[in-house]
This record gives C-alpha cells, structure tokens and sequence, in this order.
C-alpha cells in the first residue's frame, strides 16, 4: 500500500485511521498501557542530537560522575512504576555514563522489583556487551530517531545508523528483540514513510516509540511547533496496517494531551513521556485516563488512584533505607502537587 495516501485527504486519513482501530483491537485487545523510561543519568557523550535537552546541558556538565543518578532514587522509580500498574518503558542512560556491569546490575535490580523484563536503550552495544545479559531484558533499542536520510546526518551527527543496524544484527544472533525510537516534527514527512517500514521489516522490529517532537529550549528546535496529532495518529495508523502486531507506544508531552485519544484509535498499545510525578492524581492525570476512556480502551495502569502509591517494596534491593526515603519523598511531591489543584 502507499501510506502516503492516507495524508492525501482527511477522509483517507479517518478511513485509515478506523482500520487501524479495528485491526488493534482485533489482534491486541483493547487496553493501552502507561510506560514509563527510566533514565540513569542525565549525561551523554555524544551530545549532539539537535533536538535533545541533554545537548543543552552537556556543556554546563563538568562532572559527568555528578550527572548520574542515585540509584537509590532509580530504584525508586521502579517501585512507584510497580505500584501503579506502569511498564518501565526502557532504561535509558545517555551514552558513556555508566559502565555496562554497572548498567546490567542495575537493571537486574529494576528487574528483581518490578518483577518484568525490560528493554536497554543505553547505546550501541556489541555483542560481547550484550551476552552479559539474561533475562532481565527483553530486548535492545535503536534510538534511529528518524529515517528521513536527508536530514539524519544533521540532526543526528554522533549516532550514525551503521552500529545501530550492526547492534540489531548482533541482538538478532543472542536472540535478543529489537525496538526502535522514532521522532516525528523533525521535518521528516509522509514520503519518508517506505524507508521506514522497510526498516521496521528489515530488523524484525518488535517494539517502535513514536515521539512527536517535544521543543526544548536551546535546541534548534525551540520555536518549532510539535507536529499536528493527526500526523502522528496517521503514521501511527500506517504501521499498525502494515505491521499489525507490532508493539507502537506513542509520546507526546504534558502540552499534547489531546493527542492520546486519536493515537490510540489509530493503533498505539501503550503511551508514554509524561511526567509522572507532576501529573499523578491531579487533573492532568485524569486528562490522560479520559483521552485513553474515550478511545474506547481500557487503562493498564492508574494515572489517578493515590491509594496504590502505597505498598511494600519487597525486592531485595540495595540500600533499602534509602531507597524507602526516596520513596517516600516521590509520594509526598505528588500529594503536594494533587493537593495544590484540589
Ligand atoms: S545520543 Fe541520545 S541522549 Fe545523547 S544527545 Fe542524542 S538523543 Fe540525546
């Protein structure tokens, strides 16, 4: 099929986006799920992709040691996620922040809590790298960002495509699955769309997170609107067509959730980007559960209900003290913010 027909008119566009609907629920069922990544650092050695916020902080970064999170509060994270029903999108940790032994205990851990295998989007890896893993993960990630090859090099000039397709080759080997990343708004367009799915069949991508681009401050990108919702839902759409049991999960930011109800008609199984701690239990929480309601889904998870934050952590886990503490401090920053808005 040429998808770029689905942009031809908006009737195409409905008419598409109404079989993607229908084919998702057909083969997945009709719950959407709340993702969540969880980044280990907010420093990256590369640096350089023109729409990231972590371009804009490399160089206020003296100490990339400084940079890393407390695992503690990591580890944290994945409790809360535990206990609100939310998958660990990914662990991601900007390239050359951490070691992979560190990386692999690490996420043995969030593992061991959340009682889930997850995926790695922590870089290129090799294959030597990846063997040091077992069944704590699922898969790797390719963050391709965009296929528009035109642009690519630009955008992106410290994450060529080669190591990544290498990565994916390697992980294919180990048996490990492969996702990918992808953002829309970079000025890539409907024509990119072959290349895309090419890809996405090439690779035997399992799993695709399709951002719309969220414009950081000091980036290129700044004054650029995010692409319109109904770009993403017709991409969305196409790759549900041709790829009917491909895992999509849709982002969008705080600004765009508007956009959630639409993705979901068109074929997303999972949502993710939001900022949890700052939308939890208040009314932009509910935005998000109403948008997945009205799609006619059901919610894998709770964006709203304060009484599942509490609970035991029972994973043996390091530093159990501190990471209670943290825990604690992340419930009491969502009851302050939910009781502000009350
Ligand atoms: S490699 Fe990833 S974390 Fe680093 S600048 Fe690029 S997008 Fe951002």
């Amino acid at each position: 099929m040429d998808y770029s027909e689905i942009f031809s008119s908006s009737q195409a566009l409905l008419e598409a986006i109404g079989r993607a609907d229908r084919l998702t629920r057909e083969v997945h069922g009709d719950s959407v799920s709340l993702e969540r990544a969880i980044f280990l650092s907010w420093w990256c050695d590369r640096g350089n992709c023109s729409f990231c916020y972590m371009s804009t902080q490399k160089k206020r970064i003296s100490d990339k040691m400084r940079a890393r999170r407390r695992v503690s509060s990591i580890f944290a994270e994945a409790e809360l996620l535990r206990r609100v029903g939310w998958k660990v999108a990914f662990i991601s940790g900007g390239y050359g922040a951490y070691t992979i032994e560190e990386i692999r205990d690490v996420t043995r851990t969030i593992f061991e809590i959340t009682g889930a295998p997850t995926w790695l989007n922590v870089g290129v890896l090799s294959g030597s790298e990846m063997e040091l893993f077992g069944g704590e993960i699922v898969g790797v990630t390719g963050s391709v960002e965009t296929l528009a090859m035109n642009i690519r090099e630009k955008i992106c000039p410290g994450k060529p495509l080669e190591p990544i397709t290498d990565m994916f080759g390697g992980a294919a080997d180990l048996g490990l699955e492969r996702a990918m990343t992808l953002i829309l708004g970079l000025g890539e367009g409907a024509a990119d769309l072959p290349v895309l799915i090419d890809f996405i069949r090439e690779h035997a991508i399992s799993k695709i997170t399709v951002y719309s681009l969220n414009p950081h401050d000091g980036t290129p990108y700044a004054d650029s609107p995010p692409p319109p919702s109904l770009y993403q839902a017709g991409v969305v759409a196409a790759l549900r067509l041709e790829f009917p049991r491909l895992r999509i999960v849709a982002g969008t930011w705080i600004d765009q959730l508007p956009n959630i109800g639409v993705v979901c008609l068109a074929g997303a199984n999972g949502i993710t980007k939001y900022p949890l701690l700052k939308m939890f239990g208040n009314r932009f929480g509910e935005k998000v559960e109403a948008e997945i309601k009205a799609a006619g889904r059901q919610v894998k998870g709770t964006f709203t209900d304060k009484s599942r934050l509490n609970g035991e952590l029972k994973a043996d886990v390091p530093n159990r003290k501190e990471v209670e503490a943290a825990l604690e401090r992340y419930i009491q920053r969502i009851n302050r913010r939910s009781e502000k808005q009350a």
